[in-house]
């Protein structure tokens, strides 16, 4: 059934590192051959073998229409036929803009970029620039993106500086970056003794890359309380949770404002956009007003800027439109929990708005070592038995899933269902 799947991979293997552009794609996680996709359609997504899979992943999170949104599709198709990148402003870029800063309090200006990678990367650098600090906080199992300093990971001493998590990025650039653990409030308080040169705190206040892990509504309160007092500033990445957890992201959900905002994933509905936001007097750093540097060539493309302006317009248009994709989010995560317990399987669920997570473990992950625990033998099996029957969930217990408008309770009822049987044998 995955026959052209796997002479797929085969063939790309040979021309490309492991056969895919970004690794997770690789299924690594479950060992397993990727689908190799030919098209999606609302819910659904079609593979070259002619399988058919509800899709839970919605491309890691941009699609909340669903596949092939036909307003969406119309406004791409509209605006390509004008020309696909000028490297010049275009009015689109100021109504998305406007869209954006609309929904937030404390943000005043957007820069867009292509990448939520860049979007994080360029809001690090205009949080040094702004401090005239150097060192920068992260938490482990939160993920930013793939550049140099926040690719760290647990070093082995007690230290909070951290050591490369991949071979190419000097240990010289990642001494500034300290990194500690998720919900640890002791911890944190701790960096800000350790370190007098802290420009800012990053930190992703609903985790969606270690399977969903939101933060307490404590911790992130103390974020903020001691960024204020050292005079760091505080970056909230929702290249993920932003339009995603609600209308205004996880302040919609725990109300405190960061210094700056990093967007992406649903901003572009799918196409290639990231973004970072903040206060007007911030922003003024960045070039052409101020002497922070910062540039793309493709930043604002015009046929991006089309298909998120629409795709925010549509949100905003349905003001129950979380609540919905809530309760089928909820629907889903309590029928796998119910069908979990029939079979003696200890499973932990949680959701904001359109995210859910799920983890076979015996309690509630609080951080990245608790997710470690979990039974990633079972994940493998549970997921791999679930794409046999058409359902497509993240290839990695490390990721959240998605829910998008088009999924009906009738699908989450076969999901379950599907589930339960699946459960049966594990
Ligand atoms: C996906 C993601 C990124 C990276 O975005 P890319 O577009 O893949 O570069 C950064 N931060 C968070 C929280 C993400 O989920």
């Amino acid at each position: 059934m995955f026959k052209k799947s796997i002479k797929a991979y085969e063939d790309a293997k040979v021309v490309i590192p492991g056969g895919v552009d970004s690794p997770v794609r690789a299924f690594g996680g479950v060992i397993g051959t990727p689908p190799f996709i030919t098209k999606g359609k609302g819910s659904y997504l079609y593979d070259v073998d002619g399988n058919k899979y509800l899709d839970f992943v919605q491309s890691w999170g941009p699609l909340i229409f669903g596949h092939c949104d036909k307003d969406i599709e119309k406004a791409v198709i509209k605006t390509a036929k004008l020309g696909l990148s000028f490297g010049a402003p275009t009015e689109l870029e100021t109504e998305l803009a406007n869209e954006i800063v609309e929904m937030f309090p404390h943000i005043d200006k957007v820069r867009f970029v292509s990448s939520g990678t860049e979007a994080v990367m360029s809001a690090i650098r205009l949080a040094r620039g702004v401090t005239g600090k150097n060192d920068i906080i992260k938490f482990e199992g939160c993920y930013h993106g793939h550049s140099d300093s926040l690719l760290v990971s647990a070093g082995s001493g007690m230290a909070t500086f951290g050591a490369p998590s991949s071979p190419g990025v000097p240990s010289d650039l990642i001494k500034h970056t300290l990194l500690t653990e998720y919900n640890n409030l002791e911890q944190l308080e701790k960096c800000f003794i350790e370190s007098k040169d802290i420009a800012c705190l990053i930190i992703e206040p609903i985790a969606g890359n270690m399977g969903l892990v939101p933060a307490t509504q404590e911790f992130l309160q103390a974020c903020r309380e001691l960024c204020t007092k050292h005079g760091a500033l505080l970056i909230f990445d929702e290249v993920m949770s932003g339009f995603r957890a609600s209308l205004h992201g996880s302040y919609g959900i725990n109300n405190i404002e960061a210094d700056i905002v990093t967007f992406g994933k649903v901003i572009g509905a799918g196409m290639p956009v990231g973004a970072f936001a903040s206060r007007g007097e911030i922003m003024a750093h960045l070039s052409p007003e101020g002497k922070v540097y910062q540039a793309g060539t493709l930043s604002g493309n015009p046929v991006a800027m089309a298909a998120g302006l629409v795709s925010l317009r549509k949100i905003k248009a349905d003001k129950k439109l979380y609540d919905k994709l809530n309760e089928k989010a909820v629907m889903l995560t309590s029928g796998l929990q119910k069908v979990a317990k029939k079979h003696n399987i200890p499973l932990q669920v949680d959701t904001r708005g359109s995210m859910f997570g799920f983890f076979f473990c015996e309690e509630s992950p609080k951080n990245m070592k608790d997710v470690g625990k979990c039974d990633f033998k079972r994940f493998a099996t549970f997921h791999h038995e679930m794409l046999k029957r058409g359902f497509y969930f993240a290839c990695s217990q490390y990721e959240a899933g998605f829910i998008c408008e088009t999924m009906s309770k009738k699908e989450i009822k076969a999901t379950i269902k599907a589930a339960d049987e699946v459960m049966a044998g594990l």
